[in-house]
């Protein structure tokens, strides 16, 4: 006999003598206790996805010292990581890095709501608007710059502007707020975007005072500067927090909740230009703008607020600084993005799923999870998205 054969036999044994030990009938045992009920997991009407482009940790400490000992980042209680590396590199570009967010797919460095075979995936907001939900997007840079383009458009480059911009006309947005309106009247293919937005049931604005005077319940394009906004202290001020103030303001009247994303922008900038009182005041207008949304999610009790980056930017550390005087003494490794984890902060219904160490794309899960989404349309190909127009 082969032991492949005595084996299958050695086994069969076992199993008649293990069965010859089963009761023949079953024993009195009491009527099974019912489960405990468990309240079913709270879903958010609203979900708030704020990203600080370059904000790691030594960010928003500075960002504490030099603002008495407080930012509204310390009213969350739900912390976390994330893990922010990209299809093709240890360190992800803001492309990559937000297109993790908006199509739940790792892709490489350059991408914009397209994965790493350049197929475009319908991205979250998309799929947010199609079953009912308002959508927006804020930015301090242009609206076409990567991490708000990826919530929006799907190329294979982050620097296609004009293609992006052509997106953001045909987007589902009922609003979105930033720079970059050459991209949108000064094109190489000679369109005039402003008023393709206007066809289109948008209203325009192209300063802060237009903005205020687009009837409550209308799409709206604000444009605010020819490219990106200065530095906040450079004269911007204190538009972002005002924005998102706004912003929740309007989607809030949807009966199907809104999805908005609002990104201070400008963080990943003073790390790049390794100016730590740059960083410093970007992180400071950022987190207010955090406190804005705070305020709203905390009274309405239906919002899930996520504060994250895509990465971190500059390398940067703290060699010193002094809480009573705001002085930060900053240091840097690179002009560069860093591989490191960044921080994840929720607050609201669903929270908790945000906690502990995770993947950026996990982000995306969650959101489509809580909302109980699923994409509508199969990836197609970038540029069968352009056609017919
Ligand atoms: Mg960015
Ligand atoms: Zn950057």
């Amino acid at each position: 006999m082969n032991m492949k054969l005595l084996f299958a036999f050695a086994c069969s044994a076992y199993l008649v003598a293990c069965k010859a030990q089963l009761p023949t009938t079953a024993p009195a045992t009491p009527a099974p206790q019912a489960l405990k009920p468990v309240a079913p997991p709270a879903v958010p009407k609203n979900i708030i996805l704020m990203i600080g482009d370059g904000m790691g940790t030594s960010q928003i400490y500075a960002g504490m010292i030099g603002n008495n000992n407080f930012l509204q980042l310390e009213r969350f209680k739900q912390l976390g990581f994330i893990k922010t590396y990209s299809f093709d590199n240890i360190i992800t570009d803001s492309g990559a890095g937000a297109t993790a967010f908006s199509i739940g797919q790792k892709t490489y460095n350059n991408a914009i709501g397209v994965a790493g075979d350049t197929l475009a995936h319908e991205t979250v907001l998309e799929t947010a608007a199609k079953s009912g939900k308002a959508t927006g997007v804020i930015a301090t840079c242009a609206v076409t710059h990567a991490t708000p383009a990826s919530f929006v458009a799907h190329v294979p480059h982050r620097e296609m502007h004009e293609d992006i911009a052509w997106e953001f006309v045909h987007s589902p947005l009922q609003l979105f707020i930033g720079g970059g309106r050459k991209y949108f009247e000064q094109r190489k293919d000679g369109r005039d975007l402003m008023a393709e937005l206007r066809m289109r049931g948008f209203y325009t604005a192209t300063t802060e005072a237009a903005m205020l005077e687009v009837p409550a319940q209308a799409k709206m394009a604000a444009l605010l500067w020819d490219d990106a906004p200065a530095k906040k202290n450079e004269g911007r001020n204190d538009i972002l927090p005002r924005a998102a103030a706004l912003a929740v303001d309007r989607l809030k009247s949807n009966e199907k909740g809104f999805f908005l994303m609002v990104e201070g922008s400008q963080i990943d900038w003073g790390g790049h230009a390794n100016e730590t009182d740059y960083i410093v005041q970007e992180m400071i207008d950022f987190d207010q703008a955090i406190g804005k949304v705070l305020d709203f999610a905390e009274k309405d009790g239906e919002t899930l607020v996520i504060v994250t980056a895509d990465h971190e930017t500059g390398g940067f550390a703290l060699a010193g600084g002094d809480f009573r005087t705001g002085k930060v003494k900053g240091a840097f490794t690179s002009t560069k993005h860093t591989a490191v984890m960044v921080p994840v902060f929720a607050y609201g219904p669903g929270a908790e799923l945000f906690t502990g160490i995770q993947e950026n794309i996990d982000i995306y899960k969650h959101i489509m999870n809580l909302w109980n989404l699923q994409p509508t349309r199969q990836p197609v190909r970038w540029d069968a998205i352009r056609r017919g127009n």
